[in-house]
């Protein structure tokens, strides 16, 4: 029999409410990820979701690794299959946790019943293959107050499973349970790392990206790419848009005073992110902001910048430490594109001494000989749209 992959819906669980329609877009999202992988069936009975291979050629390994970072799963494991007797179990054990009891000290079992037909108690269960194991392999003792491995078995509707210690899922919620978002990708540490957190959260994401030709390169507008496709691990298929932001910044500096370039650049880019928004149904704006960072990110300066939209703007990384940041980014393995050295059209027009904490009504008045409605539509008519992973 085929190894399987059994996967613990984390929250989902709890919420009771949509409990079925998170499960179903939870498969819908793992069969999606599995295609590109083989041959999978994907089902689901008693809150947990089974992986099985339909073809004895499937790699499951590179099943497991996708299966990992699915959000919505809180633990995951790979296990074996039998039928259900108390023989068949205890020799699928000792013969498939071979490794992991020959490595460890101490081991109990636990088991559990969801087919209550099966004529043992759970415990009796667990009493019989741990005896069979600690014959098996005299080296190690039966512990069960603080086992160092602990032998899992489940006799479930269609068959037994053995494994051993499940490791962590990626956590959170299925990605397009909680609705739809923009997030503002640019190629830095931080904003790949705030649109991984709030996937996490099950929204599905429309990264935008301000591109800004000549004065940033080709190669700027590949690393948000990469980025974004590096992303697409935990978020699935994704559309960039890329919006030509160059006429507005030449714009800005001729015509605004020099303290406000960001600001009123970063108006600009909410302006269009908030009519993206509303041409794909999302309901909020993502971005990577961190109290204190930059002068932009003063309390003042968000204020002025989210003036212009009614949109919530989601700032994930708000109270965190670089370090935790970078820590993170390192995890979901964007960090090492992030540092790659290409400009980002933010330090294109930096002024020498910006406005930190500036007064709604000074930015205002500094952006006022714009014709900004004609720029955000000529911006929007531009956009590129390019779509990532699968
Ligand atoms: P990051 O590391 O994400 O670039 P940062 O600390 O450099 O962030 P800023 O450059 O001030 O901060 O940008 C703040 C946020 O604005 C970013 O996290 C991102 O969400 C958004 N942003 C900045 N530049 C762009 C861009 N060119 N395209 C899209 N979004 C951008
Ligand atoms: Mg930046």
């Amino acid at each position: 029999m085929n190894d399987i992959i059994l996967l613990k819906l984390g929250e989902i669980v709890l919420k009771g409410l949509n409990r079925r329609s998170f499960e179903l877009k939870l498969m819908g999202n793992i069969r999606r990820r599995l295609e590109r992988v083989g041959k999978f069936k994907v089902y689901c009975m008693q809150s947990t979701v089974y992986v099985e291979a339909l073809t004895d050629n499937e790699d499951i390994d590179a099943a497991f690794e996708v299966c990992k970072k699915v959000f919505g799963v809180i633990s995951l494991t790979r296990a074996a299959a039998c039928e259900k007797n108390k023989e068949a179990i205890a020799k699928l054990a000792i013969e498939y946790l071979k490794d992991d009891m020959e490595s460890t000290k101490s081991f109990k079992v636990e088991s559990k019943r969801s087919d209550k037909a099966f004529p043992m108690t759970s415990i009796q269960l667990s009493q019989y293959v741990g005896g069979e194991l600690a014959e098996a392999y005299p080296d190690t003792v039966v512990d069960v107050h603080e086992p160092e491995l602990t032998v899992h078995i489940e006799v479930r509707d269609l068959a037994a499973y053995v494994h051993a210690t499940p490791v962590p899922g990626a956590g959170g919620m299925p990605v397009g349970c909680n609705g739809v978002a923009v997030t503002l990708l640019s190629g830095g540490i931080d904003s790949p790392v705030s649109t991984y957190m709030i996937c996490r959260r099950g929204v599905r994401l429309i990264p935008i990206h301000f591109f800004s030709f000549p004065y940033t390169s080709q190669q700027a507008k590949d690393k948000v790419v990469e980025l974004a496709d590096i992303l697409t691990a935990y978020c699935g298929k994704m559309t960039i848009e890329v919006v030509p932001f160059t006429h507005i910044q030449e714009e800005i500096r001729d015509k605004c005073p020099e303290e406000y370039f960001t600001l009123i650049m970063r108006r600009f880019m909410m302006r269009i992110s908030q009519r993206i928004a509303e041409a794909n149904g999302a309901k909020a704006i993502v971005t990577g902001e961190n109290l204190g960072q930059v002068a932009s990110q003063t309390m003042e300066a968000m204020a002025s910048t989210q003036a212009v939209t009614d949109l919530p703007v989601l700032q994930p990384l708000i109270g965190m430490d670089k370090e935790e940041i970078v820590r993170l980014a390192r995890k979901i393995g964007t960090f090492e594109t992030s540092i790659l050295p290409y400009e980002d059209c933010c330090t294109v027009f930096t002024p020498k001494h910006p406005r930190t904490k500036p007064k709604l009504s000074e930015v205002e008045a500094a952006e006022s000989a714009m014709d900004i409605e004609a720029l955000v539509e000529e911006a929007i008519a531009g956009i590129e749209r390019i779509t990532v992973g699968a």
